[in-house]
């Protein structure tokens, strides 16, 4: 009875493992080719560089506080411009079917 339910255990561990090991490719096959955009990949790194530019200022020094929130808020308006423009342009040119 004892070996019979040390076996067990040991079933459940290995089927434990395979799952862990082989998740389901079928699933997480994107449908859609993943070929890198030039231009997602362009206005991607512009909302990066804008974000860096952002912790920048954030950890900068400054003669004065309003200096560093007007510049602040400054970078925060060419980051949300790159991030619209992000999404205008996956709108126009990687349209969603489903959607
Ligand atoms: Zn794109």
């Amino acid at each position: 009875m004892h070996i019979f339910k040390v076996a067990k255990v040991t079933e459940i561990r290995e089927k434990r493992g395979v799952l862990l090991q082989f998740p389901s490719r079928e699933n997480s096959t994107p449908q859609v080719p993943r070929e890198r955009c030039p231009e997602c990949a362009r206005l991607e790194s512009r909302i990066d560089a804008a974000i860096s530019e952002i912790r920048a200022v954030v950890q900068g020094r400054f003669p004065s506080v309003g200096g560093k929130l007007a510049r602040l808020f400054e970078k925060q308006d060419l980051r949300n411009k790159a991030i619209d423009a992000f999404y205008s342009h996956k709108r126009s040119a990687h349209p969603r079917k489903t959607a």
